[in-house]
């Protein structure tokens, strides 16, 4: 390292010579006695060979100091010759250091870049939930036939678009095929299915079995129903209903081919219903949808193949919008109801001061034929239902294991409490309907859309 530097900053210093000479000039280095180092120069002479007469020896002296001062500048540069091992081994953890500043530098931006990354992954995740759920969202939506599929198909326009999926056999598929062959023969009968034999009082209740599940939070509660007894084409008694009743202006009514397309989720039409529906005490009765119309005490019969209202009718003195709701609320005031007798209507009034009152419709008018006031709390029950002329109350809406703790029969007039085992599986039921054709309960538990097969007993004694 000394003789590299040495050679450096000599050669530095010579074009300066050779400037200050105007010639050409050489240097030799030699030691003398003294062990000092010595500096010979040659200098050519621009006028002639041989050095300059005169002042030469001035000229030389100068160079001598020059020299001086250059060797002892050269020396501190190089650590004076002090240097050797030492001065390598400072070298040495400078250039360490100088690397370790390197990595580190380039470890704390690939730090920066694996952090960037993350982010980037974190916002494609969130970005693909979003469209799985877009992607549901649409298949919530019916499918529209094209103006030309229209053409193609006359009179076919109740029918959905074309969806290969659902040409594709599937396990929900098949269990659905296996529950319809559980329907009793007695209750297809072509004069609607009224078969009173089978009646008898409630003694059990299956545990839900879960048809669909709501996705988004207008299907958080709703109504779902099928036609016990259809009137004919296009619906049949494998249709399926749907109503989502969360909002204001709750006005679609979806209707699914059967029960595997329920289940799927494309349905085959909408109608749109010409009053908003309120809450979750909707009917499905020969072929008309009933349903209370919103802040009041209508019921409108909504005739399902003319999607037309065929009757309209005020239900005398009824609570409406709060007054005498189930103890869930939701404006579960007036809660209509089919079973093997007929269509009812479950509701209070001001003079029954909250008790239920059942009233037997006729469905084609909407008239109450017969009212009979009992001394249930209609807010002190979670939901109810009709099975054979008697009133069943739910005890709650949310306990997972609960019980159906009261029936009134209308044929006696009379109540009692009972308590058969009920299980809300999701925590909040918001509807509990009986289809008398299947013989189960269809209920909308907290966007869970179940059934529960029920177990009816040996007539009693005075039922019908
Ligand atoms: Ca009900």
């Amino acid at each position: 390292m000394w003789l590299p530097a040495s050679v450096l900053c000599l050669s530095c210093l010579l074009p300066t010579l050779r400037g200050q000479d105007g010639g050409r000039a050489s240097l030799r280095r030699s030691g003398d006695h003294s062990g000092r180092c010595q500096y010979t120069f040659t200098v050519a002479s621009p006028e002639g060979p041989g050095c300059p007469a005169g002042d030469s020896g001035a000229e030389t002296e100068a160079l001598l100091s020059r020299l001086t001062l250059l060797e002892a500048q050269v020396g501190r540069l190089v650590g004076g010759g002090e240097g050797g091992p030492a001065g390598a081994g400072a070298g040495d953890a400078a250039g360490l250091g100088e690397a370790y500043a390197r990595v580190t530098g380039e470890r704390d931006q690939l730090r920066q870049d694996k952090e960037h990354l993350n982010r980037q992954v974190r916002d494609l995740m969130k970005r693909v939930d979003e469209l799985s759920l877009e992607t549901e969202a649409l298949k919530q939506k019916p499918c529209r036939p094209s103006p030309d599929a229209a053409r193609d198909q006359p009179g076919n326009s109740r029918r959905p678009a074309s969806n290969p999926a659902n040409n594709v056999p599937s396990a929900s598929y098949q269990e659905m095929k296996a529950e319809v062959t559980e329907v009793p023969a007695s209750f297809l009968l072509p004069d609607g299915g009224h078969n009173q034999t089978g009646c008898g009082e409630l003694v059990a209740v299956g545990d839900p079995v879960l048809h669909r599940k709501a996705d988004s939070i207008t299907g958080k509660y709703g109504v779902w129903l099928q036609d016990p007894e259809p009137r004919g084409l296009p619906y049949t008694n494998k249709t399926v209903w749907r109503i989502d009743a969360v909002g204001r202006d709750v006005r679609q009514l979806f209707a699914y081919e059967d029960m595997e397309q329920f289940s799927r989720g494309f349905p085959m039409k909408v109608l749109v219903l010409p009053e908003a529906v309120e809450s979750t005490g909707a009917a499905l009765y020969r072929g008309s949808l009933y349903f209370q119309r919103r802040l009041s005490r209508t019921l409108i019969r909504f005739d399902l193949a003319s999607e037309s209202p065929a009757a309209r009718l005020d239900l005398p003195h009824a609570g409406f919008h709060g007054q005498h709701p189930y103890s869930w609320g939701g404006y579960t005031d007036i809660d209509l109801a089919v079973d093997e007798q007929g269509l009812w209507a479950i509701y209070s009034t001001s003079k029954a001061k909250g008790a239920v009152v059942i009233s037997k419709l006729d469905p084609g008018s909407l008239e109450v034929k017969r009212s009979w006031e009992t001394k249930i709390r209609k807010n002190s029950v979670g939901n109810a239902f009709m099975v054979c002329g008697r009133l069943y109350t739910v005890a709650s809406y949310t306990a997972p294991n609960t019980t159906i703790n009261h029936v009134f029969d209308t044929a006696t007039g009379a109540g009692r409490a009972i308590a058969v085992p009920f299980k809300n599986k999701y925590r909040y039921n918001s509807m509990v309907d009986y289809n008398h054709a299947q013989r189960k309960l269809f209920s909308w538990d907290n966007h869970h859309m179940t059934t529960y097969d029920v177990t009816l007993g040996a007539a009693s004694p005075g039922s019908s």
